[in-house]
C-alpha cells in the first residue's frame, strides 16, 4: 500500500502515472480541504473532486478544475439572472457537488467522497483530510482575504504577509492509513497551503516519522512551477527552494526528489535528508508522469 499526500493541481499529475504503474487498490490519497466552503449553494471540496475527476480519468487537465468537456448552461443562466458565480462551475461538476453536498450532509464528507469514488468506478481510496470544516485567512498587504478571494477575485496578487487557519481532526482512516503504507509520497503541491494543513493534523507527522516519506520538490530553482506557493514560503520566511520545502519536513522525510536543474543543490539537502533523487521533475505529459511515479516507486526500499 502506497499512501500520497496531495492538493490539487501538481500531486495530481503525478497520480496520472502513479496510477497507470501501481494498482490503483494499492493507493490511498489523503487531499487536503483547507479551502473547502459553499459556493452557489453546494460545497465546494476543489482539490477532493480534482482527485476524483483524475482518478477516473475525467479532469480538465488544461486547468486541474473540474471535468473535460463539460458545458456551463447553469452557470451563464446565472449570470443572465445577475448572480455571477466567483466560481464557475460546469454543469456535470455540478451534479458532483450537489451530490457530494447531500451526502455530507446526512454522511459527512468522508463517507460522501468514499460514496462518490465508487460511484465513479474509482477503486483507490480517497480520504478527504477532515470532516470538519476549515477556516483559512490570507493576510495581505489589502488587508485579510478568504482564500479563494485572494485565488480568484484577487488574482493571487496582493503581497501576502501571513495566514492563519484553523486546526481540524483527522478524518478517520488517515493516521492508519500512513502507519501500514510501504511509503508515503508527497505529492509536488503547495507545501503551506495544501500539504502543511495535512501535516498540522493531530498525529499525522508522528505516524511519518514511522514511515518511508518520499517527497518531490514543487519548487524548481528559485520559483513554483505554477501558482502562489512561492508567495506563501516568501512570507513565512521560508526560503523558496527545494532546500526551504525540505526543510518543512525535516522530521520525517527520508527522500527528497528534485529536478536535474537543482543538481547544485544537493550537497546541501544530503545534510538535511538522507537520500536526495535527481531527475526530471516537470510533468508535461503521460510519460514524463509514468516515468516521475516510476522512479518514485523504485526508489523506496
Ligand atoms: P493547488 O491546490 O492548485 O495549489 O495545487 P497543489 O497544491 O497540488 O500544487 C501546486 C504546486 O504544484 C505548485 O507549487 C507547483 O509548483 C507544483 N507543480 C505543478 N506542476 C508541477 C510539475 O509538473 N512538477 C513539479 N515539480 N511541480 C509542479
Amino acid at each position: 500500500m502506497i499512501t500520497v499526500l496531495s492538493g490539487g493541481t501538481g500531486t495530481p499529475k503525478l497520480l496520472q502515472g502513479l496510477k497507470e504503474i501501481v494498482d490503483p487498490k494499492d493507493l490511498t490519497i489523503i487531499v487536503n480541504t483547507l479551502e473547502n466552503n459553499y459556493f452557489s449553494g453546494v460545497y465546494v471540496s476543489a482539490d477532493v473532486d480534482t482527485v476524483l475527476y483524475t482518478m477516473a480519468d475525467m479532469i480538465n487537465d488544461e486547468f486541474w478544475y473540474g471535468v473535460k468537456g463539460d458545458t456551463f448552461i447553469t452557470n451563464q443562466r446565472l449570470e443572465e439572472l445577475g448572480c455571477p458565480e466567483l466560481l464557475r462551475i460546469g454543469d456535470i461538476d455540478r451534479a458532483t457537488k450537489i451530490q457530494k453536498t447531500q451526502l455530507m450532509e446526512k454522511y459527512g464528507l468522508s463517507k460522501a467522497v468514499e460514496i462518490q469514488a465508487g460511484n465513479m468506478g474509482i477503486e483507490s481510496r480517497i480520504i478527504p483530510m477532515s470532516d470538519e470544516q476549515s477556516d483559512i485567512k490570507i493576510i495581505t498587504d489589502i488587508g485579510e482575504l478568504e482564500f479563494h478571494d485572494f485565488l480568484i477575485k484577487h488574482h493571487a496578487q496582493p503581497e501576502v504577509l501571513d495566514l492563519k487557519f484553523s486546526n481540524v481532526s483527522p478524518a478517520e482512516g488517515i493516521i492508519d492509513s500512513i502507519r501500514n503504507s510501504q511509503a508515503v509520497i508527497i505529492g509536488p503541491s503547495n507545501p503551506i497551503t495544501s500539504i502543511s494543513p495535512i501535516l498540522s493534523l493531530e498525529g499525522v507527522r508522528d505516524a511519518l516519522k514511522e514511515t518511508y516519506v518520499v517527497a518531490v520538490s514543487p519548487i524548481i530553482g528559485s520559483d513554483s512551477v505554477s501558482g502562489p506557493a512561492s508567495k506563501f514560503m516568501n512570507a513565512l520566511d521560508i526560503d523558496v527552494s527545494s532546500v526551504g520545502v525540505a526543510s518543512l519536513y525535516e522530521d520525517f522525510l527520508d527522500n527528497i526528489v528534485i529536478d536535474c536543474k537543482d543538481y547544485d543543490k544537493k550537497s546541501q539537502l544530503n545534510q538535511i535528508v538522507n537520500k536526495v533523487t535527481v531527475t526530471n521533475t516537470i510533468m508535461n505529459n503521460l510519460g514524463d508522469k509514468k516515468n516521475l511515479a516510476q522512479i518514485i516507486i523504485d526508489s523506496i526500499p
